[in-house]
C-alpha cells in the first residue's frame, strides 16, 4: 500500500520504494506507532515516521511553489519593464 496525504506520497528512506505493508497483518486500523514494513527492502518503519516525512515533503513542495510563484512574479515584473504598455 502506498502510505500517500494530498497526494504526497512517503517512500522508503533505504531504497526509495513507496510500497508498504503493515508488519502485522492484523494492526488494522493502522495507529501512528503501527510498525510498516517496506516491500522492496523489509525495512521496518513507524508509520508516524512517514507521516512525518510526508509533512515534510509537503512543506519542500510548497516552498518550491513560492520560489516558482516569486520567479515568475519577477519575470513578469521585467517583461513589463522592458516593453511599456502601449
Ligand atoms: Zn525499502
Amino acid at each position: 500500500m502506498k502510505v500517500e496525504v494530498h497526494g504526497v506520497v512517503a517512500d522508503c528512506p533505504a531504497c526509495r520504494g513507496s510500497d508498504f505493508v503493515p508488519e502485522k497483518a492484523a494492526s488494522r486500523p493502522l495507529s501512528s506507532q503501527s510498525m510498516m514494513v517496506c516491500t522492496g527492502c523489509r525495512r521496518r518503519i513507524r508509520y508516524i515516521e512517514l507521516l512525518v516525512q510526508i509533512g515534510d515533503k509537503a512543506i519542500a513542495q510548497s516552498q518550491e511553489m513560492l520560489e516558482k510563484i516569486r520567479a515568475d512574479r519577477d519575470a513578469l515584473r521585467a517583461k513589463r519593464e522592458e516593453k511599456p504598455p502601449e
